[in-house]
């Protein structure tokens, strides 16, 4: 009886703690460099989440390095109280596959607040690149076998993944070079130290139209339907049937954040996603905002275990591990 009562006002004490929520500044960790896709969906959507949380201030913090596994270390490991958390992408689906040793489970040592979007990808070479079509890029990389660079964000990054199929379809190896994010794997597209890369259209759309880099094709089943991407054939039906790679985001707390303070955040969350600036600047970006049941917390993370599975056998199937 005693134990029930120390417990039930425990319970109490903790509920009342956090019925001020947010209470001081969040932070959201980025696990990727700054100026990148994931940084970009990142700094937009704090800004539509502020108001549904009191106008609180959230700062953007890049903890970028390993695929994006150091940030979610430090989420994994940081005060479970909502105000910090991580937005991540579909390296939860990779790296508990890819990574023969992980600080955290992906699984177990978060709470999942929901969904945010879903992002094409863009298969993209230097300027200078004499290919202008993606039959040509082909073309192109047959003849230089084995001088090829294509850059990456590191071991289970999305554009790792998308460049593992890409290679694996065209049967093509090449030298990857990776980065802390593809920000700063861009810089290096843009100045032509490297030839090739895969990555988010949040990222791709302004150099596209920008003409800057040359665009060849979108990872996704079907067309990308902005007024910059529009153009650009799928993979599929350039001849990599079944091609088709989308990247989610999702925000997640540490393990143990309380139950109240998670159904705030994923309130807040829903709230944030029907914001039409932030809708707007998603779609003007080809970027799908979720409107789906993947919104709740409980099916994004049934969400998440499916694309460990669908990852983890690409990824077994490549051989590809990191220590
Ligand atoms: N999302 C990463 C970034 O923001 C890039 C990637 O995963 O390929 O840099």
């Amino acid at each position: 009886m005693k134990r029930t009562l120390l417990a039930i006002a425990t319970l109490l004490a903790t509920a009342a703690a956090f019925a001020d929520y947010p209470e001081k500044p969040i932070t959201i960790v980025v696990p990727f460099s700054a100026g990148g896709p994931t940084d970009k969906v990142a700094r937009d959507f704090a800004e539509a989440l502020r108001k549904p949380l009191k106008n609180a201030t959230i700062v953007v913090e890049n903890a970028a390095g390993a695929g994006g596994t150091l940030g979610a270390t430090k989420v994994a490991k940081a005060a479970p109280d909502g105000h910090t958390l991580l937005l991540f992408h579909i390296g939860m689906a990779t790296t508990p596959t890819m990574y023969r040793k992980l600080n955290y489970n992906v699984l177990n040592d978060f709470e999942y607040a929901g969904m945010i979007n879903d992002v094409p990808m863009t298969l993209l070479g230097r300027k200078t690149l004499p290919a202008n079509t993606y039959p040509e890029l082909v073309k192109w990389l047959q003849e230089n076998k084995g001088k090829i660079n294509l850059a990456n964000a590191g071991q289970g990054s999305a554009s790792h993944l998308c460049g593992l199929m890409f290679q694996s379809a065209v049967q093509i190896d090449m030298t990857t070079v990776p980065y802390k994010g593809t920000a700063p794997a861009m810089n290096d597209l843009l100045g032509g130290q490297v030839d090739v890369m895969c990555d988010q259209t949040t990222n791709t759309t302004s150099q596209i139209a920008a003409g800057s880099v040359k665009a060849y094709a979108v990872s996704t089943a079907k067309r990308v339907n902005t007024p910059v991407l529009a153009k650009l054939p799928t993979l599929d039906e350039s001849g990599l049937k079944g091609f088709n790679v989308s990247i989610f985001h999702g925000l997640y707390a540490p393990k143990g954040t309380p139950a109240d303070v998670m159904a705030k955040l994923n309130t807040a969350l829903k709230e944030a996603l029907k914001d039409p600036e932030f809708i707007k600047r998603q779609e003007g970006l080809g970027a799908v905002v979720v409107t789906d049941g993947r919104l709740n917390p409980a099916e994004h993370k049934r969400f998440v275990a499916a694309e460990i599975d669908k990852w983890g056998a690409v990824i077994k199937a490549a051989g590809q591990y990191a220590d």
